[in-house]
């Protein structure tokens, strides 16, 4: 029987493993599945940690447990379909709890600490409202640039004739146009560009491309006409991955889950195949004969004992990563100075001239991103207040650093993302013409646009029916991407935005 190794368990690798059985099931060959993971848990950028903040007023009983997401934290339903559909499949759903709708709020605010917008206000009632995108508190003009930008731009990112495009380009081109004003750059999109994991490189928001941002939006907040549907996981992303693999491990007998395995990997002459060790010594050696590399490129570039081959090799050098340091913690010193003014996502807008707006830092009120107007528990867990940074723009105190309940160790954690720029756009497009080639296929966030969980789920469907496909004539063949790299974005913004 065939034997197939995925090196990485986070949702890119498990999204392979998933679809192997699915796919093998409907063509009549299930191979022998091995998903190895260096840690001790699966999901990777999904990580959880939870905090006891002992007995208190309203909780007099028993200790106040709490959690906050270090980095995947939520998804948007609508755009999210292939993973709602594997929810639904594992009974993870909105109906038992599983996930709730967060409070979309957001705050922009300057490192003084003054909050510049919110798009929280009061209706013409007195009722507390939220408004997509930035809200009321901005000069009218301005917000209408917002709107229409998200609503055009959203469409427009699907053009080709953008593709090549920075967003500082398409924003200068299309004012005009459209009637934008001069502050939309500088005062709301570059600042909330910033705000997002896969921006960065050495001249930020301005230099990105402005399919990768639009891309991002698109997904995950509703631009371009489609509605966002943003979710938090109750109880934290680990959930998730806790019942995805739940389900795999009763379900799937076809595939064993090994952690605690930091892979590397030697090509087996004699057979063909090969051998997937680990590093500490302490499992393996174990044969397989073909791999999926489902690590960030900068990883797998490393896991083969002789090197990958060398065109794959200079197509993942290309990808460029940075490290984001998720911080869990009480220090409202580095929330706005108004307190009215919190929102779930707080933003900080860099000095003037700070051209790179580096590094990209965001502040959640945890109490409120797992909060729901709809649901009997909101603001049942107001107090004590938490939050979550990430790339902290002034020093946490140590003593307000929460504490892992699990370990005791400070909710510290760094987690590597990869930059989403011209390059990696077109290693993306590259890297399909290497897919199979010596028996090796490449999953993970860095091969599908922004790497949304959603984009890796994709991206291992479309592995696994190369590989089964493979597996079937027994030959593993590299082939010419059909699509060109303008159609690759095209094809894959409209299948992850639900349009197809
Ligand atoms: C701060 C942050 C916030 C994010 N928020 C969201 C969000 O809210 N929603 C969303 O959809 N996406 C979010 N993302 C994107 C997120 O990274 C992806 O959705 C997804 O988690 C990437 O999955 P992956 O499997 O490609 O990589 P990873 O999650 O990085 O998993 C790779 C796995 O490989 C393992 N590994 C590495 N080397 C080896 C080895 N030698 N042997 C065996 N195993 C190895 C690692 O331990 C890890 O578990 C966020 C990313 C970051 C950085």
């Amino acid at each position: 029987m065939a034997v197939v190794g995925i090196i990485g368990g986070g949702i890119g690798g498990l999204a392979v493993a998933w679809n192997l059985v699915v796919e093998g099931q409907d063509s009549g060959t299930i191979p022998e599945i091995h998903i190895f993971e260096k840690n001790d848990r699966f999901g990777g950028n999904a990580n959880t940690k939870q905090f006891d903040f002992g007995k208190g007023p309203g909780y007099e009983d028993a200790p106040l447990m709490r959690w906050a997401d270090m980095g995947v934290n939520d998804f948007n339903t609508a755009a999210y379909q292939n993973i709602v559909k594997v929810m639904d499949q594992i009974g993870f759903t909105k109906e038992n709890g599983s996930y709730r709708n967060l409070e979309d709020s957001t705050t922009y605010f300057n490192t003084k600490g003054h909050a510049v917008t919110s798009n929280a206000y009061k209706d013409a009632n007195g009722a507390d409202q939220l408004d997509p995108w930035w809200g009321t508190a901005m000069a009218p003009d301005l917000y209408a640039s917002v709107t229409s930008f998200m609503e055009i731009g959203g469409k427009d990112a699907e053009l080709p004739k953008f593709h090549d495009y920075t967003m500082e380009q398409y924003i200068q081109e299309q004012s005009p146009v459209h009637n934008w004003v001069p502050e939309l750059g500088p005062e709301v999109i570059y600042p909330r560009v910033n705000g997002m994991y896969f921006t960065s490189g050495p001249l930020g928001p301005r230099s990105m491309p402005f399919a990768a941002v639009m891309h991002y939006y698109k997904i995950q907040e509703g631009a371009g006409g489609i509605p966002a549907d943003r979710n938090y996981f109750v109880g934290g992303a680990d959930k998730w991955i806790d019942a995805l693999v739940g389900y795999m491990a009763d379900n799937m007998p076809q595939i064993t889950f090994h952690t605690g395995w930091d892979a590397r990997i030697t090509r087996d002459t004699a057979s063909g195949g090969y051998n997937v060790s680990d590093a500490s010594g302490k499992n393996g050696p174990l044969a397989v004969g073909s791999v999926v590399l489902a690590t960030p490129a900068d990883i797998a570039l490393r896991i083969f004992t002789d090197g990958l081959p060398a065109k794959a090799a200079n197509i993942m050098s290309q990808i460029k990563y940075e490290v984001a340091v998720s911080v869990a913690h009480t220090d409202t010193r580095l929330m706005p100075v108004n307190r009215n003014a919190w929102s779930t996502y707080n933003i900080v807008i860099h000095e003037p001239g700070s051209v790179a707006l580096k590094p990209y830092t965001i502040h959640y009120v945890a109490n409120r991103h797992q909060n729901d107007k709809a649901s009997n528990q909101f603001n049942k867990f107001g107090a004590p207040e938490f939050f979550l940074s990430i790339n902290p723009h002034i020093p946490v105190s140590p003593d307000k650093v929460l504490k892992d309940a699990e370990t005791g160790e400070p909710a510290v954690a760094n987690l590597s993302h990869f930059v989403f720029d011209f390059d990696c756009m077109a290693a993306q497009h590259a890297i399909e013409g290497q897919q199979g080639a010596q028996g090796i296929y490449y999953a993970s966030g860095w091969t599908h646009g922004s790497g949304l969980h959603t984009e890796c789920w994709s991206q291992g469907e479309d592995v696994a029916a190369k590989l089964i496909a493979a597996l079937k004539t027994g030959v593993h063949e590299a082939k010419a991407p059909t699509k060109s790299q303008g159609e690759l974005i095209t094809s894959r913004l409209a299948r992850s935005s639900g349009s197809i």
